[in-house]
């Protein structure tokens, strides 16, 4: 246990930002939650942020984090529907070798990758649309949303799908991948979800792409939201949703699906959002920060505010609006992720804040830009058979895993254990 982790952390001449702007100039972290903003006297250890911008932890309300480890795939220019585009995955998982490589890795390297790509661009919250793998309990590097319901589609869970709905409580979100196309399958399915009476207050529709004006007010008018995942639809169909009204009405979240069809990140999302919709820059951050929050009913979530935990993201920028600066982020321009109070990955000037809580560091390099990793995430990646293009480890060598054949096997059906509406955890 460590002994050190009550201690206090005082993150000095900030640009802390709140869902309109400019909040307070220092913020205070005791233990894993926030105690105090724009306090006058620092406590504890003291960091100096030289005018960075403070934003709450970005939240991913959607990735399926075994899958971030491939490459973008498709084979063919543009789809009409995700059927389409799985049923071309079918006979690839053994004949493809780029699907078949990256099915061979153990499981619990491939969630640790996507994890990593989350921490990185500064997502500390992230919601799994698949099982709750037992790798993903409290050593991963972000935290996982674990009170939701979920169902992958109407086309993959059929009928199963009403089950699931009703089988979730009512206070905690529903998600389900729905019109993710423009085929007539697709762009009926806000009809079907409708009949089955699966459109309700929490309700979270995954991409959207062929909704139509009255499915978007039906969805709107019954408290329902949008998961919009700008890059993955660009990349699969050549367009997406039209999501302002989603945004106008606060029920607009952004993700980044997996790496298969999604961008490198979220922050990458960010940059598609704004070429692919004329939204202001505020209400993209709230998608990823506060609107994410509300969508997924995690009320101490995606605002900086005391006794809130202190998922924190900690920006450089030389840009003065703080929307625009997130917007226009790379992660290389992250200096600091941190979880629940602790530190997880950040620029060498944050070692105060690893040593405040007694966190051990090890060198990285993130794009050519030096950091320090938290060492026990260190260690399972420089142990794991993977890497995550662009990041290195000081002095670590890529090693590589070759697995037998039934664990081969075991990992393939775990990928298509995708179907499977996960249990209420909550
Ligand atoms: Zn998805």
């Amino acid at each position: 246990m460590n002994f050190l982790r009550g201690r206090s952390i005082t993150f000095m001449n900030a640009r802390v930002v709140g869902p309109d702007g400019a909040l307070a100039r220092s913020l205070r972290i005791d233990g894993s939650r926030i105690a105090a903003l724009d306090e006058l006297e620092a406590a504890g250890q003291v960091v100096d942020l030289e005018n960075a911008f403070v934003f709450p932890g970005l939240i991913n309300p959607h990735d399926h984090l075994e899958l971030n480890h491939f490459p973008r795939l498709k084979w063919r220019p543009h789809y009409e529907s995700a059927r389409e585009w799985i049923a071309d995955f079918q006979p690839r998982f053994t004949a493809d070798p780029v699907v078949a490589a990256g099915l061979s890795h153990r499981l619990s390297d491939r969630l640790l990758i996507g994890g990593l790509k989350n921490l990185l661009s500064g997502v500390t919250t992230v919601c799994h649309h698949n099982p709750m793998y037992r790798e993903l309990g409290r050593r991963f590097p972000v935290r996982i949303v674990e009170r939701f319901g979920f169902s992958h589609s109407l086309h993959i869970d059929g009928p199963k799908v009403r089950d699931s709905f009703l089988r979730t409580r009512s206070a905690h979100p529903w998600i389900i991948h729905a019109a993710e196309g423009v085929d007539e399958e697709a762009t009926g399915e806000v009809g079907r979800l409708l009949r089955l009476g699966c459109l309700g207050s929490n309700t979270l529709l995954v991409h959207g792409v062929g909704l139509t004006p009255a499915d978007r007010e039906h969805v709107l008018s019954r408290g329902a939201g949008l998961i919009w995942c700008p890059g993955s639809n660009r990349f699969l169909f050549g367009r997406t949703a039209d999501v302002s009204e989603f945004a106008r009405r606060g029920r607009l979240a952004i993700g980044t699906d997996s790496r298969l069809s999604g961008e490198r990140d979220l922050l990458r999302e960010l940059k598609v959002a704004r070429e692919m919709a004329t939204l202001e820059q505020r209400a993209l951050v709230r998608a990823v920060t506060c609107d994410a929050a509300t969508l997924l009913r995690l009320p101490t979530l995606g605002r900086l505010q005391a006794r809130s935990p202190a998922d924190i993201l900690v920006l450089r920028s030389h840009l003065e609006c703080p929307f625009e600066a997130l917007v226009a982020a790379d992660r290389s321009d992250v200096a600091l992720t941190m979880v629940g109070g602790q530190p997880r990955v950040g620029e060498p000037t944050m070692a105060a804040a690893f040593d405040a809580v007694g966190i051990r560091t090890v060198r990285a390099c993130l794009d050519g830009r030096p950091r320090i990793l938290d060492s026990r995430i260190a260690t399972r990646l420089a142990r794991s058979g993977l890497q995550e293009p662009g990041f290195t480890l000081d002095g670590s060598k890529p090693l590589m895993v070759s697995l037998s054949n039934d664990e081969h096997t075991a990992l393939r059906s775990s990928t298509r254990s995708a179907r499977t509406d996960r249990e209420e955890t909550g």
